[in-house]
């Protein structure tokens, strides 16, 4: 096998999943991971559509089900804790037919890691700290030390990709601002109902508590508008000082022990809501996967079902090429693009999530009690763009390569 030998930075999903079906093919996978360990954060991911099928064909269905997060859906309050409005998310996927599964994302994380087993090398606590492409492969150094030779570098190191960097550009070059931040964090599970998500809003601005089934623990969030890119996240204290801004002077509900709750977390997430948009994902011998290459937002509710069918397909096109980079990498992007356009476009859910205005607040509040809106929001389901294109692309040109039978994981 040509290119064998593949270094992917970042061990979240779209890391993981590629090392998976690499070590499959034939192909020596080795993970760096800048984290001491697995980072398990984050609240519930879907795996929907394509994505199920990634699953299915690694044999990890049965406990990405029984792991479900089991969540019933949102419900909307007022300052004194009074219920507005609710969706019920679970009556309209079973309205729908629908089989898409949301699990906890380090519950995801943790399985992926569990399936690769010894098949993959992990180098947790490092990262990448110089690439030097040539004509027959990658000279990578690391910030601990140590320089080794790569025939492939995969960058699946997340938004703020190193990778992308080193490689492509600046960050400010391909990161779109939707205008607004959101914080996670660990919270007392006593703050909310068991399987709901539970919502108070103000004008621009959400306390939210995130109670799953599955889980005796809950998340916390925090999100509000900022048209203006102003807080650096990988800043902890710029992140608290205006998470204690926006949210410390409000009485309303629990939005002062949500606040609190997220300010302790040690694994705090906060981030500027965005989008990563690219005119390519690769460059040579380095390719992007997940949201390193086309981050959809939190909002797109696609994060994860976008990770692990990327990660699919580029393992599975560099195995049908048997590992001729350039061919593999061209009909990867070409047979990922359509799901990502689908799913960059987040239509309505953000104004819905985080109303403008009191009075935008109010109408959301009112049509959420209206039977009606389960039968609307079904229709919409039905009626949205589906990312249906199949995982393996036809292949019709003449160039020779193995069958799919001799590569070993096409199922
Ligand atoms: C802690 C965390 C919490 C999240 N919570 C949510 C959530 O609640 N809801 C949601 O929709 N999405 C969440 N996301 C994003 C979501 O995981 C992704 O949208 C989606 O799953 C695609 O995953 P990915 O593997 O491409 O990227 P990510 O899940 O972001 O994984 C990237 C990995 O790369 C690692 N990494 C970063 N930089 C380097 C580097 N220089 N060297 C080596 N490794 C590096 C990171 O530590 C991480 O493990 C979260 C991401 C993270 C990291």
């Amino acid at each position: 096998m040509r290119n064998s030998r593949i270094l992917i930075s970042g061990a979240g999903i779209a890391g993981q999943t590629l090392a998976y079906w690499l070590a499959r093919q034939g192909f020596q996978p080795t993970i760096v991971e800048r984290a001491a360990s697995l980072r398990l954060g984050g609240q519930g991911v879907d795996v929907r559509e394509r994505a199920i099928e990634v699953v299915e064909r690694m044999g990890l269905m049965p406990q990405v089900r029984s792991a479900a997060a089991d969540v019933l859906g949102m419900r909307f309050v007022d300052a004194d804790g009074r219920g507005l409005g609710e969706v019920n998310i679970q009556k309209i996927k079973e309205r729908n037919g629908s089989d898409e599964v949301e699990i906890m994302r380090g519950d995801l994380v943790r399985l992926l890691h569990d399936s690769n087993g010894d098949t993959v090398e992990y180098l947790f606590g490092e990262s990448i700290s110089t690439l030097e492409q040539d004509a027959d492969g990658v000279t990578v150094e690391f910030e601990r030390g140590g320089r080794r030779r790569f025939d492939l570098v995969v960058g699946a190191d997340g938004l703020h990709s190193t990778v992308r960097r080193m490689a492509f550009g600046p960050e400010e070059r391909f990161v779109h601002h939707l205008e607004h931040y959101f914080a996670f964090g660990d919270a007392d599970p006593a703050l909310g109902p068991d399987r709901w998500v539970t919502v108070y809003n103000t004008p621009g601005s959400m306390a939210g508590i995130y109670r799953s089934g599955a889980h005796p623990q809950a998340k916390a969030y925090l999100a509000f508008r900022s048209p203006r890119r102003e807080f650096d996240p990988r800043d902890p204290a710029a992140a608290r000082r205006a998470l204690t801004e926006q949210f410390g002077r409000d009485p309303a509900w629990q939005v002062a022990r949500l606040l609190e709750s997220v300010l302790a977390d040690d694994d705090m997430y906060f981030d500027a809501l965005t989008q990563v948009r690219m005119p390519t994902w690769a460059n040579g011998r380095v390719v992007l996967v997940g949201d390193a290459a086309h981050c959809a937002s939190p909002v797109s509710g696609g994060g994860a079902e976008l990770a692990l069918t990327a990660a699919y397909r580029l393992a599975d096109e560099l195995a049908a090429a048997d590992g001729d980079h350039e061919q593999a990498f061209a009909r990867y992007e070409r047979a990922q693009r359509p799901s990502v356009g689908r799913r960059q476009q987040i239509g309505p859910n953000l104004r819905l999530l985080i109303p403008r205005t009191r009075a935008s607040i109010k109408i959301r509040n009112t049509l959420t009690r209206l039977p009606v809106l389960e039968s609307l929001a079904g229709m919409e389901r039905i009626m949205a763009p589906r990312n249906t294109e199949p995982l393996t692309t036809a292949r019709t040109d003449t160039t020779p390569r193995k069958s799919p039978e001799s590569v070993g994981c096409r199922a």
